[in-house]
């Protein structure tokens, strides 16, 4: 039994160094004594990257215990959460204040902290990811100060963490910029996708939201819109693709079945033919392959290390089943996305060393010079990210 293991099971780790975080002054302390002593510190939320964000040599944080609603400003529509407060545990407390998240991804299962870590996002050409919506965060220090970013004060450590990749520091809280509380309507049907091609900017513009799996083995997708609605929530709820109830009982979905996966989002206007270039790598070289191909929309946003950032993106994943190389597929994939002028998911895998994503990410020296600032010693990067840093300048 490994000690520690990501979803997937691709990352395990027998460490005896699991530290369960009690309170902020533990996780304070602990930053300190781990500075002082030389040795390296990541923090897990719910293990749900593909990329091997969390393995660390020395000590790994298991920060759910943070968790909870903290305080709430129905004025402004923001709280305080803890780091740890998985993204299920937040919807009915957040409901109950009248409020909600502007969007979720396809699950909810992951750690607030971990989710806004790598810009997780559902979909919705209108709608920004999880880590835009971050105007405040608690961070214990390389140096054992707990400091406090907001849009007021430490600015720019804020406009750098909002997407922080467990780099800054052990987070502890985070401030989340929410709406008014809202029902949602899911309609799902199945295309081909000559039929989407036909009709994919009029059926993005019409929708909050809209996505489309397709599955290579019967060249068929599962389309599905989602709306704003006034009706009443149907309870018990139905299955996806036809629920009707609040946004946080509608978004998430059931994803069982343990997979790796690469996403790369692109410049909105190149999805569709991005999307079908995959399509023939598919049909051409990988039949095999039976897992479903997914295509999301992604507003811009202005968070440094985001990858729709400043430009509307598309967002398309591929899959594979744990037990098969995916390195192949993948690097297949990622040769098309290139092309297209694609970021990878810093959640998800990829095979990008730091140059190349310093030249396709507008922020990247800003970022690493702000996260330097704050822990000078490397405290909080693990083997991988060290190995994207080193190379950067
Ligand atoms: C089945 C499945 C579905 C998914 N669906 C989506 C989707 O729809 N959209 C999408 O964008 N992504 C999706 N993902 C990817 C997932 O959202 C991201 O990888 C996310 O970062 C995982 O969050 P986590 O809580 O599991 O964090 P982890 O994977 O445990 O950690 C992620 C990062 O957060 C850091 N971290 C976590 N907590 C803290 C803390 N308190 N302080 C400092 N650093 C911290 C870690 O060090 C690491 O760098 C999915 C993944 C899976 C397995």
């Amino acid at each position: 039994m490994p000690d520690w293991s990501n979803w997937s099971g691709r990352h395990r780790l027998h460490t005896g160094n699991l530290h369960f975080l009690r309170s902020e002054e533990d996780a304070a302390a602990l930053a300190a004594k781990a500075s002082r002593e030389g040795l390296r510190i990541r923090t897990a939320g719910a293990g749900h990257s593909h990329a091997p964000l969390v393995p660390c040599e020395d000590i790994i944080v298991d920060a759910q215990a943070l968790a909870g609603v903290l305080s709430v400003d129905k004025e402004q529509k923001r709280v305080w959460v803890g780091a740890g407060t998985r993204i299920h545990s937040l919807g009915a407390p957040l409901n109950d204040a009248g409020l909600g998240l502007h969007n979720q991804g396809d699950i909810d299962q992951q750690a607030i902290a971990g989710a806004t870590a790598t810009g997780t996002h559902g979909t919705g050409p209108k709608l920004r990811n999880l880590s835009a919506a971050v105007t405040g965060m608690r961070i214990a220090l390389a140096s054992g100060e707990l400091i406090t970013a907001t849009e007021t004060r430490n600015p720019e450590l804020l406009q750098a963490a909002r997407l922080h990749l467990g780099a800054f520091g052990i987070v502890t809280a985070l401030e989340l910029q929410l709406r008014n509380a809202y029902r949602l309507k899911e309609v799902s049907s199945r295309s081909n996708l000559e039929e989407i091609a036909e009709r994919i900017d009029a059926e993005i513009a019409a929708h909050r939201h809209f996505e489309f799996f397709w599955y290579p083995q019967n060249d068929m997708a599962f389309v599905k819109t989602i709306d704003e609605t006034d009706e009443p929530a149907q309870y018990p709820l139905a299955a996806e693709g036809s629920r009707l109830a609040w946004s946080h009982e509608v978004l998430p979905n059931h994803r069982p079945h343990k997979h790796t996966e690469m996403e790369y989002s692109v410049p909105a206007d190149r999805g569709l033919a991005c999307f079908n270039a995959i399509r023939e790598l598919l049909r051409n070289d990988f039949k095999d392959v039976a897992w479903p191909v997914e295509f999301r929309t992604l507003a811009a946003d202005d968070v440094w290390m985001s990858t729709a950032y400043e430009r509307p993106t598309v967002t398309i994943s591929v899959h594979q089943t744990t037990d098969e190389d995916e390195t192949d597929y993948y690097n297949a994939c990622e040769a098309i996305f290139r092309a297209h002028e694609g970021r990878p998911h810093w959640g998800k895998m990829h095979y990008l060393n730091g140059p190349t994503l310093r030249a396709i990410h507008p922020r990247w020296d800003e970022w690493w010079a702000v996260r330097d600032s704050v822990d000078p010693n490397r405290t909080f990067l693990n083997s991988f990210l060290e190995g994207l840093s080193t190379s950067r300048r």
